[in-house]
């Protein structure tokens, strides 16, 4: 029914356009259609169209995995309902009773699944700096299955070496599982540089317009994509179908999107670098950042996330925020319109105090996810902030 187009030997800006797109021979729709249905008819006893039930599999659901595996450089990938549905079900490979190493500064979603659901569920998580490769390999226990990389690091972009974690879990025969939201496969391949799975927000930059919750899980093999989907099969974790789409139509515009992000990205950050109210910039493309070699060696660009550490405490932060027009003061990221955020009492409420400290997240520490608006706007809002809390 379907032309397959070969996207395999095309530059990642055409494999985001033409990725799992099909050319539909019935109508000749260039769009991927939505098959809303949740049910498939059998035209015989184990006569099937190759689908029998939507949670199983989907036609616009294996256009979007298509698309997102080609992208990441895997094998296969599932598309889930959220991010945190990825990561859950990801989680679900690993065998009973199993230990997992994981950086101090995660999603704080993350860590709350870490800290208190998954430790009354026979998981246990240790969480340690992981740019001190030796404190990752003190934290391994006979018990350890996984290593879990989330680079760079939320909020304070913090970068791991991949390639050497990766040496690590494959001397320890531990799987290495990768949360790529907040650069995109554009910026970093984390299987190309030895990681078993990446997981992904898809609600973020892949959608990339603030009007879907998803996720997805890409597999460096046949094998493990298969367990993954057989997964969240069970689970019950895969994506609806009009979700699919949506990411799907998103999608197509990565590449030229990301690098808008990634601009304005940099432009904030030296702004705000040289502004006296500023303690502290977290952005891997400025010189000064401890990571920026390892940046500029594992990384593709620096992306369109930075946060910053503004003098005076919370208080001054809230103020600054509050002066703001352009950038909506909301938690997430990844959307074509800026926002901004207050870590401490927002994405990582669910860190206690000491997780906050030990993750080095301050009370005057603000997140910013640089939109794709004009840059001299972006910076013309900030100098009316500083003005007004003077
Ligand atoms: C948002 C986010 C998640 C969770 O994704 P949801 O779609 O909100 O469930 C996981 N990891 C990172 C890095 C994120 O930014």
């Amino acid at each position: 029914m379907k032309k397959e187009i070969d996207t395999s030997n095309l530059e990642f800006a055409s494999r985001c356009v033409h990725g799992g797109v099909y050319i539909d021979e019935q109508y000749n729709s260039v769009v991927t259609p939505i098959y809303p249905s949740s049910t498939f008819y059998f035209e015989g006893p184990g006569q099937t169209s190759g689908y029998d039930y939507t949670r199983t599999r989907n036609p616009t659901r294996d256009a979007l995995e298509e698309n997102l595996a080609s992208l990441e450089g895997g094998a296969g990938c599932t598309a889930t309902s959220t991010g945190m549905s990825a990561i859950s079900s990801a989680l679900h490979l690993l065998p009973e009773n199993a230990h997992i190493v994981a950086g101090n500064e995660i999603y704080g979603g993350t860590f709350r699944l870490f800290n208190s659901i998954m430790p009354n569920r026979a998981m246990q998580v240790t969480q340690v700096d992981m740019s001190v490769l030796n404190a990752i390999e003190a934290a391994i226990r006979p018990e350890t299955a996984a290593i879990w990389i989330e680079t760079p690091s939320n909020p304070l972009l913090n970068l791991t070496d991949i390639e050497a974690v990766c040496n690590i879990a494959k001397k320890h025969k531990l799987l290495t599982i990768a949360d790529n939201t907040f650069l995109t496969p554009l910026l970093q391949l984390p299987i190309e540089l030895g990681t078993d799975i990446v997981v992904h927000s898809t609600t973020k930059y892949p959608n990339g317009h603030s009007d879907v919750v998803g996720g997805a899980i890409i597999s460096a093999t046949t094998e493990m994509a298969e367990q993954v989907a057989a997964m969240c099969n069970a689970l019950g974790t895969t994506c609806s179908p009009i979700d699919a789409w949506l990411v799907l139509r998103g999608v197509k515009t990565l590449s030229v999107r990301m690098r808008a992000h990634e601009e304005n990205g940099n432009a904030l950050a030296k702004y705000l670098d040289q502004r006296p109210e500023i303690e502290q910039v977290y952005y891997p493309g400025l010189t000064s950042h401890p990571d920026h070699q390892l940046a500029c060696r594992q990384q593709k660009g620096f992306g369109g996330m930075l946060s910053f550490d503004i003098s005076g405490g919370e208080e001054r932060a809230q103020a600054f925020i509050a002066q703001l027009s352009l950038y909506s003061f909301a938690e997430s990221l990844g959307g074509v319109e800026s926002l901004i955020e207050h870590p401490a009492s927002m994405s990582h409420a669910a860190m206690t105090p000491e997780g906050l400290e030990a993750a080095g997240i301050k009370p005057c520490t603000i997140r910013v996810s640089a939109g794709i608006e004009a840059i001299s706007d972006l910076i013309a809002d900030m100098e009316q902030a500083f003005a007004a809390i003077a």
